[in-house]
């Protein structure tokens, strides 16, 4: 498998490969910048079809962390790791422990937290091998899941897309197209409904969609579907790569706006974007809620104020990126990406 030929290597600082037969424990963390600061970004727990493909999603999402954390201005680096999900029975508890020590092996070089698959009560069972873990349930400076709070960076720069698009932010004439109800995904939804927004929504648990269509008067969609939909809004809020080739050109909506990481699934999808009419939030800025939330605990000192200052920040650094697009005449991701590598120099 190669790494430093990979097309997603991207001078990364380290990438560590983690193993432990006992417990089952196959993991990669990616280390990509410490430029900043410790690298964080959560751990995903996920059943993946190669080993190549867990190594790319932890190059990419690791390198996407970097560019989040400096967009938002935080004082952290940028890492990411990926647990490879066990064939046949495996102990979680066992696993996980076994994956706190490795963390702890690379001595705070890489502090992680939740992401798909893993819940803050892992975060508990790391935290009983390594100090270098966030996003924890309990303890003085614990924040807890970070969801919520992504959930409120999305809604706030959606808003902001909206105003810059239709000159105003009610949402209560808006259709919204949603893939994806998890932690992150429902909670938008919960707060699109609030503001009257008509719900369109994709998943392939079928509970969720059950509790969408009840509580909040959702539509369902299949999912392959969702980006075909009549909506004013796309949020992409299940995995990667929704925005590719394919499902562009059927886009309905003028504005994508969701939480999941690395939604363009290659570089030539900006540009198919821009000459399909439709404006993008870059997915690193706009999903930066959670790493917020879980920033203020790696200080070791939670605070509701900063977080709801950053917040402000996150919805502030939308609404300049369209302006500064509209502006100088380039994409959004071109602006936001300009704002991250600024600040990922090496003084
Ligand atoms: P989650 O695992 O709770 O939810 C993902 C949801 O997507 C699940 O309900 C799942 O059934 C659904 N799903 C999976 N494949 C699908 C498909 N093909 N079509 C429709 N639905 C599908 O994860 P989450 O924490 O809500 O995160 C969602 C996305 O947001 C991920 O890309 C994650 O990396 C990103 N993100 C999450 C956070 C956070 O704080 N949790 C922060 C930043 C970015």
């Amino acid at each position: 498998m190669a790494v430093f030929s990979h097309a997603d290597f991207a001078d990364h600082e380290g990438v560590y490969f983690a193993a432990d037969p006992e417990s089952n424990l196959r993991a990669i963390i990616a280390v990509h910048s410490t430029v900043r600061g410790p690298a964080a970004g959560g751990t995903r727990f996920w059943r993946y079809e190669s080993d190549e493909a867990a190594l790319t999603d932890a190059l990419r999402l690791s390198k996407a962390m970097s560019y989040k954390n400096a967009a938002a201005d935080l004082p952290l680096g940028g890492g990411k790791a990926v647990l490879i999900y066990p064939e046949g029975e495996f102990d979680r508890v066992s696993l996980f422990e076994a994956y706190g020590r490795a963390i702890d092996r690379l001595g705070g070089t890489y502090i992680t937290a939740e992401d798909v698959g893993v819940s803050p009560e892992d975060m508990d069972i790391i935290h009983s091998q390594t100090k270098y873990v966030a996003g924890l349930s309990k303890g003085a400076a614990a924040s807890g899941d970070p969801s919520p709070v992504t959930a409120e960076g999305v809604f706030r720069g959606l808003k902001a897309g909206v105003r810059h698009i239709w000159g105003s932010d009610d949402l209560s004439e808006k259709t919204v197209a949603v893939q994806g109800l998890g932690h992150v995904g429902y909670a938008l939804c919960e707060k699109l409904h609030a503001a009257g927004a008509k719900l369109l929504v994709a998943d392939i648990n079928e509970r969720v969609l059950e509790r969408a269509e009840a509580s909040l008067g959702a539509t369902r969609v299949e999912s392959q579907d969702v980006h075909v939909q009549k909506a004013d809004i796309y949020c992409p809020c299940a995995l990667g790569g929704a925005l590719n080739a394919q499902t562009v050109p059927d886009i309905q909506a003028k504005l994508v706006a969701g939480a999941a990481n690395n939604q363009l699934a290659s570089a030539e999808i900006m540009p198919l974007l821009e000459r399909n009419g439709i404006t993008y939030l870059p997915d690193f800025v706009l999903n930066a809620g959670g790493i917020i939330n879980v920033a203020t605990e790696v200080a070791g000192n939670y605070s509701q104020e900063w977080v709801e200052q950053k917040l402000v920040g996150l919805e502030a650094t939308i609404s300049k990126i369209l302006r500064v697009a509209d502006e100088e005449g380039v994409t959004t991701l071109q602006v936001a990406n300009r704002i991250a590598e600024d600040r990922l120099k090496r003084e």
